[in-house]
Formats: structure tokens, C-alpha cells, sequence
């Protein structure tokens, strides 16, 4: 019987791995860390005296790849969101506050509706991403549209930060398009803002460890993958610090870590190599603030640019943070509080208990240089496919497309 072996026990890996046991392939996972999850998971944090994630993650309800992982691992329910897709914003230098309301249907007639827009824009605002669709590989966001500075400022600049964590003048038209076609060309049943009602951990990498338990795969952590021996065309063994797995002729390998150690392990591969970062603040706030009615919050005008709530905890993101990530701790802490204050209208509250957690290589530059590098889940060696979020999927680097490219390869590791 075949096994396939993954290493990289982040939603990629898990993805396929899923996948793969779900056909009653056999299954082997290898994670270099003590634990799964990558960039994705939640963890103890003795300051706060509560369970974290490592960074806010934002899902939307057409996100259809990431419902059929869920569904497989059965914890579609953990995800909380309004009912109506609405996304409401303040301005922290005016103290404006508006919320974004897509409406129900294909026809985004909310655009022609003032109190469903961003205050200030038209629908010609909103129309211009038409020309994203006819976007050349070398565009940035900035090159395909010409709108008002309100419908910038507000929407265009948020949104592509947030969908592609880089700047609207470097970041690639082509990879904001498919999430327009998939999620707001889709209507109000697609632009369900969804976060995980726990935590990313309990909806997303303890319900896939079960599975892959139940279903009998090994799973081995504290398990690095040092070297790929390889002959001809065929991967012939792995060398992790463990032990030594020799490749049979059945077997396949997914490979699903990130570029940087993929390139590190095959050189003939070439992949992205720049990295933009996000950094996350979270605060224990006095009280729960969760029942005031909203568990996230779009910040512009300040250095946040999100906010999620979950019960006593406030979690700030900044995306394209490379900047703010060279700061010292405290000092991103303090700026950063007085942003959350602002926006949960708390007055000069002094700053409270605070984590920051800085992912300096959060995502691969997603600027047309770099989206021009990334490979296709097929290699030279025919028993080995590449997954994650860095792979072209054709989709930004989000947990969409890291499934997305886990069940990819999978697919390729199943065929005979
Ligand atoms: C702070 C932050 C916020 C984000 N926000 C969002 C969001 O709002 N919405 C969204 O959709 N996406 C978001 N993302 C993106 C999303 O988290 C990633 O795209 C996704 O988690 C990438 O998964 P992956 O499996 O490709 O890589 P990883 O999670 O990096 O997993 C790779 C795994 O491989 C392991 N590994 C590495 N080298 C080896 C080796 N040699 N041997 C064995 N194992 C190895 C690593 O330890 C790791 O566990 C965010 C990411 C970050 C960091």
C-alpha cells in the first residue's frame, strides 16, 4: 500500500493530509516543530493568562475550500460572523465610524446605496475594480484604479492590505481579482465576515490532529526534514534528524513548507524570497468586550488596521508591518494601545497586560516580481509536489489558497 509522506504540519500539510486519509491513502506527517499549526494556531500565553492565536486571521464565507476542510474535520460551526456580511470601520484620526454592506444577489446594487458604501465615494468607485480583471502580470492595485481619495483612503487601501498584506502601490493586480470574482462578485453569501469563535487552533488544527489520528496516520513532531536524496527523476529517501525513510516505488512525498526551506532543501527550485510581516498586539482588557456587539473592526487613520475581540482579549493587526516590526516590543505595545483605546472608546485607559507577536516572514511579498516566482505543486521528481500558501494557486497567500494547494497536491500524490 502507498504511503504518502508530508512534511510541514501547517494548514497545507494538514490540507493534505486530510485529504489524502479521507481516500484511504496511508499517511505519514513530519513536523519540525513541537507542534502543528505554522502560522496558523493559537497557543498559552503566561502574561495574559489566556489562549492566543499568533496573529488575527479574517475568513469569509465563500472561502469554499476552507468550508470543505472544516466540513471534513467537522468544525464548520466554530466559525462566528454576522449574519449579513457587514464590516464596519473607524476612522481613528476623525472618529467617523461606517460599516461596508454588500448586499444579497449577484448585482451588487449596494454600491448605488450611500448608506451601504464608505461615506464620500461613488459607485464608480466601487465599478473601477472592473479593470483589475484586465490587469497585466507587472500591475499593482494602484496601476488599475483611478478613484476618489475617500474610496482609497477607506476601502481599496484597506482591503488590499488586509487580502494581500502589501501596500496598494506594490501590490499585484492580479491577485486581488480572483477574490473579487470569488467573494464580492458572489454577493452578500460570500462576503460573510467569519473569525474562529475559540480560537484558530480549536476550529482549524486540533479537529484535523483528531481526524488524522482516528483514521490511523502517523503523525511525528520535533521531526526535521534535513535532507531529500534524490536520483533521476525520483525521490529515493528523506533524511529527517530522527531517522531515515526510504522512498518506495508506491510512495509519494508532499513537500509543504515554506519557500525559504524548500529552496534550502532543492535548490533547482525557485520560488519568492522576499517576505513582507504582520505583527499582532494583544491586550487583556478590563472587562469582556465581546457582547457590545461586534467581534471585529475595520481601523483606518491609525497604525492598527484591525481589531478582533474575544471576550477579555483585544487583538490588533498590522499588516506590511516590516517597518513596525523592527520596534522594540514596548514601544510597538504603546502605540498600538492607543489606537485600540480609541476605537473601543476607553479614554486615556492605561496600557494593560500586552503580548506582541511579530511574524516577520507572515507571507511571501505579494508584488508582481514575486508573484512571477511562484512554482506549480509538480516538480522535477516525480514523486514529490510542492503545497502551500506560496505555491501558484493563482490566490493570495491565505488560508483559501494554502488549503486550496494542500488538496492539490494531494490529488497529484493519489493518482497512480
Ligand atoms: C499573522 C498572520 C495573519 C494572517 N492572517 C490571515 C487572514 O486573516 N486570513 C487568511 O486567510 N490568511 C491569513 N494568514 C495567512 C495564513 O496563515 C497562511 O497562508 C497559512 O497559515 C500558511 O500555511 P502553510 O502550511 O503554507 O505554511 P506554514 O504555516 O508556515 O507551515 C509550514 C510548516 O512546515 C514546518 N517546517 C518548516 N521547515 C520544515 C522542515 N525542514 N521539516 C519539517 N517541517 C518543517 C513549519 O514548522 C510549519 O509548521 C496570516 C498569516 C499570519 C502569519
Amino acid at each position: 500500500m502507498k504511503t504518502v509522506h508530508i512534511i510541514g504540519a501547517g494548514l497545507a500539510g494538514l490540507g493534505a493530509a486530510v485529504r489524502l486519509t479521507t481516500h484511504g491513502v496511508r499517511v505519514a506527517l513530519h513536523e519540525s516543530a513541537g507542534h502543528a499549526g505554522g502560522r496558523c494556531r493559537s497557543f498559552y500565553d503566561e502574561t495574559l493568562d489566556r489562549v492566543i492565536d499568533n496573529g488575527n486571521h479574517l475568513l469569509l464565507s465563500g472561502n469554499f475550500t476552507v468550508m470543505e476542510f472544516l466540513d471534513a474535520v467537522g468544525s464548520r460551526d466554530s466559525l462566528v460572523g454576522p449574519q449579513d456580511p457587514v464590516i464596519p470601520f473607524v476612522d481613528l484620526a476623525t472618529g467617523a465610524r461606517w460599516a461596508v454592506r454588500p448586499n444579497a444577489g449577484r448585482l451588487p446594487w449596494w454600491i448605488f446605496a450611500p448608506s451601504r458604501r464608505v461615506p464620500g465615494t461613488s459607485p464608480g468607485d466601487y465599478l473601477a475594480a472592473l479593470r483589475l480583471a484586465r490587469a497585466g502580470k507587472d500591475d499593482t492595485v494602484a496601476d488599475c484604479l483611478n478613484v476618489s481619495r475617500a474610496a482609497r483612503h477607506n476601502f481599496w487601501e484597506p482591503l488590499t492590505i488586509a487580502v494581500l498584506n502589501a501596500g496598494i502601490e506594490e501590490a499585484s493586480a492580479n491577485l486581488l481579482w480572483p477574490v473579487m470574482t470569488e467573494i464580492f462578485g458572489k454577493g452578500a453569501k460570500a462576503s460573510r465576515p467569519l473569525i474562529a469563535r475559540e480560537g484558530l487552533s480549536q476550529s482549524f488544527i486540533e479537529p484535523a490532529l483528531r481526524l488524522l489520528d482516528r483514521a490511523g496516520a502517523t503523525v511525528r513532531f520535533n521531526q526535521r526534514l534535513r535532507e531529500i536524496e534524490r536520483d533521476g527523476d525520483r525521490v529515493t529517501a528523506l533524511d529527517l534528524v530522527r531517522e531515515r525513510i526510504v522512498i518506495g516505488p508506491d510512495d509519494r512525498v508532499v513537500l509543504a513548507i515554506p519557500p525559504m526551506p524548500t529552496m534550502a532543501l532543492l535548490p533547482e527550485i525557485k520560488g519568492p524570497e522576499a517576505t513582507r510581516a504582520i505583527v499582532n498586539a494583544h491586550f487583556r482588557l478590563p472587562r469582556a468586550m465581546e457582547e457590545d456587539g461586534m467581534p471585529f473592526l475595520g481601523l483606518i487613520g491609525g497604525t492598527a488596521h484591525w481589531l478582533f475581540l474575544r471576550r477579555d482579549i483585544a487583538s490588533i493587526t498590522v499588516s506590511a508591518a516590516d517597518e513596525l516590526a523592527e520596534k522594540p516590543n514596548e514601544e510597538v505595545a504603546a502605540i498600538l494601545w492607543k489606537d485600540t483605546a480609541k476605537a473601543l472608546a476607553l479614554g486615556d485607559a492605561p496600557l494593560p497586560l500586552w503580548r506582541i507577536v511579530k511574524e516577520k516572514r507572515a507571507t511571501f511579498a505579494q508584488i508582481p516580481s514575486q508573484v512571477a516566482l511562484r512554482p506549480s505543486p509538480r516538480t522535477q521528481w516525480r514523486n514529490l509536489f510542492l503545497a502551500g500558501d506560496w505555491i501558484n494557486t493563482g490566490l493570495p497567500a491565505s488560508i483559501e489558497g494554502t488549503l486550496r494547494s494542500g488538496f492539490s497536491a494531494a490529488d497529484l500524490a493519489l493518482a497512480p
